[in-house]
């Protein structure tokens, strides 16, 4: 039984019930939410992992892709990659590898990863085929749905599945004078095999072969966005929003099949336009779980790209995106490091836990409440604790005397905080004015 039909049933899975707890939510309402498909719980009956909820009502999860590439195949790198998700707090991973013994690497990654696990199938047969020299024009669909059966058999939990490019898309793009073009790596593979063999789109002409795939397994079909727009220019063209509209068809679909979805979403997309964009996915896809690259609001933040993806991240999810994928520094420039992998996932979670204060997620504030707190004592401990990277608050105040008290290099003896406990102390206690003159004490910096 999936997620889905358990709760269609009425019955409350031990799933549901540490989501419901991790979230402060009602199991109850969980249960309704799943039913519905307004929540997905990715959760492989072969991995089991620690469930985490993604959807309407519950705190916006952060997704990091890790994986080498042809050009750059590192298991070890990859593994230290895999530390700095656990570490600095990403919610989930997609391997998305086309580099080495892939098989290897995700094995070796779903044993140490304790959360859901994403792919993207196509790149495994891609790989494959360029193992034997041949081009992703001489692809088998049996080769494509092996895979996926492969991979669901190893434990993934949800799967990027480009099933909305259809030829009619196809021939939309033709029309459309896109500057990006398709910028989706899987969706342009897709995009090549349809064309050369004048084709459909096999995930779409046999989607429900996929279906009793995801269904026998509980894989999270995430329908990919194969057109997102790659550049503002292109952002919520006809391209885009044919292939929206398509996956909002197979969303239905796969309910039927008590299959869990999410839907993918953009890409690149101007500020004022995010809000939109969000909006008319979730109305074209039925209210199932918003899962974004980004999006990103400018396209010339090379170098800072995880900035601009943070900028459209906070405001999507602001307006009811579920489920952010955190973009690097490296984004469209090489593959990412480690350190990449711990700036972007930062980034994204911090326009995650900015649009939670925003949309009203339960205890979301209480957390900066706690910092704001510590910060008033000048509790640094506290505050590395606290931080949302606590390793690089500590570093950077790791030149100062006395690093865990008194006040910092900023204002010194200028201690704005320190100067306000005075002023408090005096208002609100009655204490003398000579208080004031406790603030130098309390600087390290002019003892
Ligand atoms: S010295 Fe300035 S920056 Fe540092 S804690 Fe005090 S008010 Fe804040």
């Amino acid at each position: 039984m999936t997620q889905m039909e358990a709760a269609r049933k009425g019955i409350v899975t031990e799933q549901m019930r540490k989501v419901a707890e991790d979230e402060c939510v009602d199991v109850e309402w969980l249960l309704e939410q799943v039913a519905s498909g307004r929540v997905a719980i990715p959760c492989n009956k072969i991995h089991m992992p620690e469930p985490i909820g993604i959807g309407e009502g519950l705190r916006t999860k952060v997704n990091a892709n890790i994986g080498t590439s042809p050009l750059h195949s590192n298991l070890d790198e990859e593994l230290a990659k895999l530390e700095m998700c656990i570490r600095y707090g990403a919610d989930t991973v997609m391997d998305l590898s086309t580099g080495g013994d892939l098989d290897e690497i995700r094995i070796e990654i779903l044993r140490r990863w304790r959360k859901p696990l994403g792919t993207v199938p196509i790149y495994q047969v891609a790989k494959e085929l360029l193992m034997e020299r041949k081009p992703i024009s001489a692809m088998e669909k049996e080769h494509l749905f092996e895979v996926i059966e492969r991979q669901a058999r190893q434990g993934v939990d949800f799967m990027t599945v480009h099933c909305g490019i259809t030829k009619h898309a196809l021939e939309l793009f033709k029309r459309s004078r896109r500057i990006g073009g398709i910028v989706s790596r899987g969706g342009s593979l897709l995009a090549m095999w349809m064309v050369a063999n004048n084709s459909e789109n096999p995930l779409y002409e046999h989607f429900d072969r996929l279906l009793e795939i995801a269904s026998r397994y509980d894989v999270t079909l995430s329908l990919g966005d194969g057109m997102r727009p790659g550049a503002l220019a292109d952002a919520g063209d006809s391209v885009q929003w044919y292939e929206t509209s398509v996956l909002g068809e197979l969303t239905l679909r796969a309910w039927e099949a008590n299959v869990q979805v999410m839907i993918e979403g953009p890409g690149h997309v101007p500020m004022h336009h995010v809000e939109a964009h969000v909006k008319m996915m979730k109305a074209l896809c039925h209210g199932a779980p918003i899962y974004l690259l980004g999006p990103l609001t400018c396209d010339v933040a090379a170098g800072y790209d995880h900035i601009a993806a943070a900028i459209g991240g906070a405001i999507a999810a602001s307006a009811g995106a579920d489920f952010l994928c955190y973009v690097t520094p490296a984004e469209h420039l090489r593959l990412p490091t480690p350190e990449d992998v711990r700036v972007g996932i930062i980034a994204s979670r911090i326009a995650a836990h900015s649009a939670d204060i925003a949309k009203g997620v339960k205890g979301a504030l209480r957390w900066d409440e706690q910092m704001s707190r510590a910060r008033k004592e000048l509790d640094w401990k506290r505050m590395y604790e606290l931080a949302m990277d606590g390793d690089r608050a500590m570093e950077y105040r790791s030149d100062m005397r006395d690093a865990d008290k008194g006040v910092c290099s900023m204002c010194g003896q200028f201690c704005a905080v320190a100067a306000s406990s005075a002023v408090e102390r005096i208002l609100i206690e009655g204490a003398k004015g000579d208080a004031i003159s406790d603030i130098p004490a309390e600087c390290p910096l002019i003892q």
